[in-house]
């Protein structure tokens, strides 16, 4: 016999959204939002495991319909160091930092997935909800996975979505391979001779090197690249003397290099140390590179992307889920769990008028919450109906 689905209300999503959104943590410091995430959990009778990977939390709930397959549905509970700029009446309260990448919706909406799911557990298998620390920058997916994720709660595939702005409320976008790029990082330190400006044959000038290097790294995609294969290299860092009539002796530059091809990654980055040893031979500099190789490609199964779609489908109405969507450049630590099983990561339209992510006058739209609760429970019905996953 089916039971009936107890769906949180609007009221209730949104305090849950409004409360994080006004206690925001960043990474493996949220602690608050971390007990506040199991508390809820338990009341709605899940088993919930809590410090994975310090402030991770993971509940598991099995159907009631017998064995089938194990999933995970990932949500993150980090905020950014920003300051918030919006005026509402949930804003921040922690000067310096919000919630301005909507991780706080992506709890919301998850956390009344597994309220809506505990109390109607009609489904074969296992689902693991999943909340992650420290997706921006410092890789917590990673962490979880390293703390044993994957072998303490074995999956079969696993599932996460991100608000998008620019996308109108209502809709969604589903790619079949490539959504986020990978993501590498660099600090570069070039070490010349300093000495007088009046007088430059003294010195090694690190300062005409450093930009001689800047303007040619372009080349290292343009020139070098297949030019269907989108990458990025931009340096976004350059630091260098401080006065009027000295050359300066040092030159430090920090930038990023995006790409979706592992193979071709490491291609860049090997360029990328090429142009410094040549820069560096001509001008007689030394070089100090840390190139941090950092979260890799979101590359969705194309499998499970089409079940995806056909349960956004059902949930937004026709018409309303996007295929034909560019990735996006920006990246999503989301990928190290997508290496461990088949994943799927989608969009949810944040709406048009929506300032970007990382904008400090962005905010999760709460018309979302009751969408991205559905899909979750709509997936686990279509994924765990019949005891096999997509081939
Ligand atoms: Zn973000
Ligand atoms: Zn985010």
């Amino acid at each position: 016999m089916m039971n009936t689905i107890k769906w949180p209300g609007q009221q209730e999503l949104q305090a849950w959204r409004h409360d994080f959104h006004r206690h925001p943590e960043t990474a493996f410091q949220e602690h608050r939002t971390s007990a506040r995430v199991a508390e809820l959990l338990k009341s709605f009778g899940l088993d919930v495991h809590t410090g994975l990977a310090g402030t991770g939390v993971v509940a598991v709930l099995k159907g009631n319909m017998g064995a089938g397959p194990s999933i995970g549905l990932r949500a993150d509970m980090d905020a950014l160091n920003v300051t918030e700029l919006n005026q509402c009446e949930h804003a921040s309260t922690h000067a310096g930092r919000m919630h301005a990448c909507g991780h706080d919706g992506h709890t919301s909406m998850l956390l009344g997935a597994a309220q809506a799911l505990a109390s109607a557990p009609d489904f074969a298998g296992t689902v693991h909800f999943i909340f992650q620390p420290a997706e921006e920058n410092e890789g917590g997916a990673r962490a979880m996975i390293e703390a044993g994720l994957f072998k303490r709660f074995p999956m079969d595939a696993v599932y996460s979505m991100h608000n998008w702005p620019g996308l109108p409320v209502g809709t969604a976008a589903v790619h079949s391979t490539a959504v986020m790029a990978a993501f590498d990082i660099f600090d570069l330190t070039l070490t010349g001779k300093g000495c007088h400006a009046a007088m430059p044959h003294l010195g090694k000038d690190a300062l005409l090197a450093a930009c001689q290097l800047v303007t040619h790294l372009p080349a290292l995609i343009a020139r070098e690249q297949e030019v269907h294969k989108p990458a990025v290299v931009s340096v976004t860092s350059f630091n260098a003397g401080d006065t009027y009539n000295v050359m300066p002796e040092v030159i430090k530059l920090r930038g990023t290099v995006r790409c979706f091809d592992m193979p071709q990654r490491a291609r860049i980055e090997q360029r990328f140390r090429d142009a410094i040893s040549a820069t560096c031979a001509l001008h007689g500099l030394e070089a100090h590179l840390d190139y941090r190789v950092s979260y890799p490609a979101t590359i969705n199964n194309p499998q499970h992307a089409e079940v995806c779609a056909e349960v956004l489908t059902s949930v937004l109405g026709e018409g309303k889920v996007r295929r034909d969507m560019v990735p996006s450049m920006a990246s999503e630590d989301f990928a190290f769990m997508a290496q461990e099983c088949p994943g799927v990561y989608i969009w949810l339209g944040n709406g048009e008028d929506s300032a970007s992510l990382h904008n400090p006058k962005y905010d999760f739209n709460d018309a979302n919450l009751p969408l991205g609760m559905r899909y979750w429970v709509a997936l686990v019905g279509a994924l765990l109906k019949d005891g096999k996953l997509p081939a």
